[in-house]
């Protein structure tokens, strides 16, 4: 398909309602989009929170480009992200998005385009020589900038989201462990002369990583201990880059400090943001038990089964003929059924599929007519060990209720 029909595909929900270039344009709400008369050539819609949004401004900021080339304002002047208005230009309702005017001259030439890589580029090419080139086919910044939105944002929900998924990894350790080392694939990028990722010149690796680079030394130590081999900083070299660039390049330290005004500010003071969020803000504070023994291998039990996450073994103390304790080798806040939350959803499924292999396995006792599969929930219910644990007890026929 020819670009022009691409872009006149993505703008014909904005004009639609126009009707001269003078006049308050419409949409098919009714609504104004008073911004479609806006004095500058483009409006890009966008806060300084949005980490996809700041590589456009980085290029704007670095360029020297003025506010009546590009206008930057809030969504909110078109009702918002889930507002028709903003969704026509952005359908994905998604900072940050551009819309292209024509000076008032031709209107129906006028369109819009969203996602920060199109915008990005757009920026590159229409502004090529205003200030540094951005390098758009340098191969080494557009690997590195591909690898981060592919690799990286996708991700990087768990560095902010209340709860899993994380992209495609249903728990916030295992999607850490996979942010570092795609950390590491961008360290190992990095050119080892120049101030930039790329060397001496900036490319648009720097505006697309930058930003993430930010968001992620201030949120990573507050995963401190969250998964074994986790670090809570940045690899060497990209530190070392985020503290130079923001330090001695002006650009960049605008957008770090618009970034982390609102990090600081109204997420972290005002809202609490990470107070909700499982190890950033709540942590398990309930002491070891000696089921972390058993899973250390410091005293013995008979195991019966180990995975990675999970460990069988035999009640010391059994209650009938077959009696085997099925856990989370990692706690990780459970030390009851009470403090599951959807971050739990994973290993609550495995221990459950464990429990049923168990009880179906007569070489422990267990006969073909069933167990009772329990867990005792705070000490009302007899709980004595502050750990999860699923009791598999069989062997023998069960009375009901239970005392
Ligand atoms: P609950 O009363 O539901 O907390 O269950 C705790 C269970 O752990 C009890 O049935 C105990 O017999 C069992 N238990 C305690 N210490 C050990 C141990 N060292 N090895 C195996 N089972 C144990």
């Amino acid at each position: 398909m020819h670009w022009r029909l691409h872009l006149f595909l993505l703008w014909v929900g904005v004009c639609d309602g126009l009707s001269s270039p003078a006049s308050t344009s419409t949409t098919a709400s009714g609504k104004s989009l008073l911004r479609m008369n806006s004095a500058s050539r483009h409006t890009l819609y966008d806060l300084p929170v949005s980490n996809n949004g700041a590589r456009c401004r980085l290029i704007l900021y670095k360029k020297g480009i003025t506010t009546s080339e590009v206008d930057i304002v809030s969504p909110a002047e078109l009702g918002g992200l889930k507002s028709e208005e903003y969704q026509q230009v952005n359908p994905q309702g998604k900072m940050p998005a551009l819309v292209i005017h024509n000076n008032g001259v031709d209107p129906s030439s006028s369109f819009g385009i969203a996602e920060s890589d199109t915008i990005s580029r757009y920026l590159m090419s229409t502004y090529a020589t205003t200030g540094p080139s951005f390098q758009p086919d340098l191969a080494r910044s557009n690997l590195m900038a591909r690898f981060h939105d592919i690799y990286l944002t996708t991700i990087q929900g768990c560095l902010y989201k209340p709860t899993p998924p994380f992209g495609v990894y249903q728990t916030r350790q295992d999607a850490l462990l996979e942010f570092q080392s795609q950390l590491q694939v961008l360290e190992d990028l990095v050119v080892d002369d120049g101030q930039y990722l790329c060397g001496s010149d900036i490319s648009y690796a720097d505006a697309a990583i930058f930003p993430t680079l930010v968001f992620a030394a201030f949120m990573m130590p507050k995963f401190d201990g969250a998964a074994e081999g986790f670090q809570t900083t940045l690899p060497p070299k990209l530190n070392q880059y985020l503290e130079h660039v923001r330090t001695y390049d002006s650009a960049f330290g605008k957008v770090y400090n618009e970034i982390m005004d609102v990090l600081e500010g109204s997420w972290e003071q005002e809202r609490k943001r990470w107070d909700g969020i499982w190890l950033a803000g709540q942590r398990d504070t309930d002491p070891d038990t000696i089921f972390d023994k058993i899973v250390a291998k410091e005293i013995s039990a008979g195991i019966v089964r180990e995975t990675d996450d999970i460990l069988a073994f035999t009640d010391i103390n059994p209650a009938a003929p077959a009696h085997i304790l099925v856990i989370p080798k990692n706690r990780n806040g459970l030390s009851r059924l009470q403090k599951a939350t959807p971050e739990h959803v994973e290993i609550l499924g495995k221990l459950m599929v464990v429990a049923g292999e168990i009880a179906r396995d007569e070489s422990l006792g267990f006969g073909p007519d069933g167990a009772r599969i329990v867990v005792n929930d705070g000490p009302a219910a007899g709980q004595e060990v502050p750990h999860l644990h699923i009791h598999v007890i069989g062997g023998r026929a069960m009375a009901w209720p239970p005392g």
